[in-house]
């Protein structure tokens, strides 16, 4: 096991820069999930980490060692696909044993390897299987014991679980992070999906066009936003943003766009009241915008009900102003609500981000 260090790694295609600047120091026995948008370089940068892909420039360390020029094989790393990537005409147990009897590992190590994997995975009953007799579920267990038996210094998983259903990848993102937990090797995991960063993750490494947005706790990146990207990327559903122009009135601060405004009260917080009189884009989480009662600060304006999605246990209520400007939040189940409605709006001023609207940084 081993900490990685990214340092300042970079990673062009031809004039394109699919991964800028990339600075990432992860330390032994951590899980790291490095989460954006399709295209944004998530899966060069592990593919870099691999050695599958030559970087153009910055290192790459693994515990000590320079590895940046160090061919695949020789960085004890073992990487697990999408694709699983296994070999259909073996069966499981020659799947797993592949990777140890081409370092020579010898046959009796090789068995206890495997029992003890598939032990920890499960896969007692179908190492005499072959790959197109298993399930998806299975076959992705199978990829898995397959870089487990090599006990290297750091997994690199690339959207391990997106070939999986719904149900099977909420269980299966659970046992992986126990099986993380319990072998405790450095992991790096490459997802497009938020909630899965949000969950499985002890950091998280935010991408947006090959640049790293923001590295930290999930609950740093939720509570603290670097910017308006990561603002609008984490959470489900996205963050509400609201282009104003904030200034004094009476006493109080507000925050107006034409058919909307926020009064933040005398007390507004200290981002506005040392700022004023220019623009922002405001971000209210859903969950921090609220119908009706009497918790908050006022919102208000010709906002009009657009559509209720229940979503069981609550529901998701669409606004829209007569500018076109969309808000959504989530109302218990039972909160009486109807397309075409105009309620009271409330929002907490403590808890919404201010952003830049030219740089997108949180002034908050
Ligand atoms: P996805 O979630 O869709 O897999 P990603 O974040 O993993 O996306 P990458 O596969 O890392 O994205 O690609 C990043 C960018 O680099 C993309 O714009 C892609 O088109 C480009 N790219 C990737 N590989 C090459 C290549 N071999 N030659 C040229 N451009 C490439």
């Amino acid at each position: 096991m081993a900490s990685l260090t990214c340092e300042r790694l970079s990673k062009s295609y031809g004039a394109f820069r699919a991964v800028k600047e990339l600075q990432l120091d992860i330390p032994d026995g951590e899980f790291l999930v490095i989460v954006g948008p399709s295209g944004c370089g998530k899966s060069t940068a592990l593919r870099c980490i691999a050695g599958l892909e030559t970087v153009t420039s910055g290192r790459l360390l693994i515990g000590e060692d320079d590895v940046t020029t160090t061919a695949p094989r020789n960085r004890d790393i073992a990487m697990v696909f999408q694709s699983y990537a296994l070999y259909p005409h073996m069966d499981v147990r020659q799947n797993l044993a592949f990777g140890l009897r081409h370092q020579g590992v010898p046959k009796n190590q090789i068995d206890a390897k495997i029992t003890e994997v598939a032990r920890i995975l499960e896969l007692g009953s179908m190492l005499d299987r072959r790959p197109r007799e298993l399930s998806g579920g299975q076959r992705q267990r199978v990829a898995l014991g397959r870089a487990i038996v090599r006990q290297p210094r750091v997994f690199l998983m690339d959207e391990p679980l997106s070939n999986l259903d719904a149900k099977l990848r909420v269980q299966t993102r659970a046992e992986l992070v126990a099986l993380q937990n319990e072998l405790g090797t450095t992991t790096i995991y490459v997802t497009h999906d938020q909630v899965e960063a949000m969950t499985m993750g002890h950091r998280i490494a935010i991408l947006d066009a090959g640049k790293l947005q923001q590295l930290g706790t999930p609950q740093e990146i939720y509570d603290k936003p670097a910017n308006r990207f990561v603002a609008t990327f984490i959470g489900s559903p996205a963050t509400n943003v609201l282009r104003v122009r904030a200034e004094r009135s009476n006493g109080r601060m507000v925050a107006r766009q034409p058919g909307i405004e926020l009064d933040f009260g005398a007390s507004p917080p200290p981002w506005l009241a040392e700022g004023g009189d220019r623009d922002y884009d405001i971000g209210i989480r859903p969950e921090q915008l609220f119908v009706g009662g009497e918790a908050g600060e006022p919102l208000t304006g010709d906002i009009r009900v657009s559509l209720v999605e229940p979503l069981g246990p609550e529901k998701l209520v669409h606004f829209v102003t007569q500018g076109g400007q969309t808000l959504v939040t989530k109302v218990p189940t039972a909160t009486p609500i109807a397309a075409g409605d105009r309620p009271n709006l409330r929002f907490d001023p403590a808890a919404v981000h201010a952003f830049d609207p030219n740089t997108g940084a949180n002034l908050s």
